[in-house]
């Protein structure tokens, strides 16, 4: 056999790496459907809220400020992807009449301080100003060259001479010229404050800043910001501003100054959350264009529906739980998605939760919670705080960590609890007053593992030790 006869052999007959998996695909037709990213084009029960956006926008189309909007719900309830779609209708109408009204949107968990927010926007302006101005110039060039050969040209134009253009290029050169982009970090507030006010001001425009996880920015960095933003159109000259704020924190406004509140609060949109019902339509929906037909078992979308009702009816969950079912039965090569995958994908997600929160905890608490473990590989049930501070001293002992008093491990303990990482119960001693009795709320063997790859945590070589020494004190 010459070489030539094994490489085609090679081709025909054997299957390469990834030929099974694709062809042996019987779940998912487009996964990216499921994903957080993906905007979807239809919005179930959200019809009421979409068109009370809607009727207050819609002023913006006349060339007229529409009130500000204030949209608050708990995550996963719609808010982004209801705003997103009704930004999308109402910049394809404007362009479609020829209206000049914009939308910007901002997510300020990303964008948090109030130079990051006018930065942004400066820039964004900006850089339609400059697109504006580049259409303009190409026109004005074009009818300069003309108006030169042909002086009549200009006649029903508002120029009476070819200097005349020549003279509006040159102003509209030293424009762009003008036009400075805000740096990420270093101009005193006030500069990126007024480039970003002539940057909007520069022509005639009704504006949308849609400001979501505006919660988020307050909390950060207080109210300037809005204060700023919505003092703005007694001062603009051609354009004017419309603020919409997105919270899940039905209670910022509490923070705000009493001016910003009533400013910003002009009409208010509620996002209740959904019910299991609700959260199986908009299951259905996105999974009939994302699984392939008869990939799903009758009982999955229920399921999920079910588990994310009682997730406070976080739609965000529910799409979670069906793309990790489908990606366990993907796995397990199994040809459906079943009940049981929807289970292992509650656990799983439950799982990752508990990790990233155990993972962002304070050395403190991890050091804490360590203890709480090691009494529990032990064999200790109904942990007492006594006997978790004793190991907690002598880890801290071991990796040079400052020892708290008991008090303050206490409170630790308590935070604990509040996260769903220990469950803790307050017991009467009788005369020896009382204690706190827990036991740990999740995988022991995961949590250890999280805990270990904290470098600190991980020093701790052989922790057998500590807990002997319990029964010595
Ligand atoms: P919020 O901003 O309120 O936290 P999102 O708008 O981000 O919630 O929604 C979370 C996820 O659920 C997104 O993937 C979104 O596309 C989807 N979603 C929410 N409500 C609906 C709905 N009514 N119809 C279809 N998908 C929805
Ligand atoms: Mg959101």
């Amino acid at each position: 056999m010459d070489l030539e006869d094994v490489v085609l052999e090679a081709e025909s007959d054997t299957q390469g790496l990834f030929d099974d998996l694709l062809s042996g695909e019987p779940i998912f037709e487009n996964k990216e459907v499921l994903r957080p990213s993906y905007t979807p084009h239809e919005l179930p029960h959200r019809t009421d809220q979409i068109n009370q956006m809607a009727t207050i926008l819609v002023s913006a189309l006349r060339g007229e400020t529409p009130s500000n909007i204030l949209i608050y719900g708990k995550t996963g309830t719609g808010k982004t992807a209801s705003a997103k779609f009704v930004s999308q209708e109402l910049e394809s109408t404007s362009q479609k009449y020829d209206v000049p009204c914009e939308v910007e949107y901002i997510n300020c968990e990303v964008t948090d301080t109030q130079y990051r927010v006018l930065a942004q926007l400066a820039n964004k302006f900006i850089e339609k100003n400059e697109r504006v101005i580049a259409d303009r110039l190409d026109t004005y060039r074009e009818l300069h060259s003309n108006a030169l050969e042909d002086p009549n040209v200009l006649d029903r134009t508002e120029f009476s001479t070819a200097e005349a253009v020549a003279s509006r290029i040159a102003e509209l050169e030293a424009d762009a010229e003008d036009m400075e982009e805000v740096p990420m970090t270093g101009w005193p507030t006030d500069r990126v404050y007024s480039t970003f006010f002539d940057a909007v001001d520069y022509h005639e425009r009704v504006v949308v800043i849609m400001l979501d996880e505006i919660d988020k920015l307050v909390e950060k960095s207080g109210d300037d910001t809005l204060y700023n933003l919505s003092r703005m159109n007694s001062e603009l000259t051609n354009s004017r501003i419309s603020i919409m704020g997105i919270s899940n924190d039905l209670k910022f406004t509490d923070f705000l100054d009493p001016r910003v509140k009533s400013s910003l609060g002009e009409e208010e949109i509620v996002f209740p959350p959904y019910d299991a019902n609700q959260l199986r339509d908009i299951l259905q929906h996105r999974a009939d264009i994302s699984f392939k037909p008869d990939a799903l078992t009758d009982d999955v979308i229920p399921l999920c529906a079910a588990f994310a009702a009682q997730e406070h009816g976080d739609a965000r969950r529910a799409l979670d739980l069906l793309r990790t079912a489908g990606e366990l039965a993907e796995r397990s090569q199994a040809e459906t998605v079943s009940e049981e995958h929807v289970r292992q994908a509650q656990d799983k997600i439950e799982l990752d939760r508990v990790v990233e929160v155990v993972r962002t905890l304070p050395t403190q608490s991890k050091i804490v919670l360590f203890a709480v473990i090691l009494l529990e590989k032990n064999g200790v049930h109904n942990i007492n705080t006594g006997e978790v501070f004793n190991i907690y001293k002598r880890l801290c002992e071991e990796i040079d960590a400052d020892v708290l008093t008991q008090r303050r491990v206490t409170d630790l303990i308590s935070e604990l609890d509040m996260l769903g990482i220990v469950n803790a119960v307050v017991v009467s001693k009788g005369r020896y007053g009382r204690t706190k009795e827990m036991g740990l709320s999740v995988p022991v063997e995961e949590t250890e593992a999280v805990l270990l790859s904290d470098s600190r945590l991980g020093d701790i070589e052989n922790a057998q030790p500590f807990v002997q020494a319990r029964f010595d004190n």
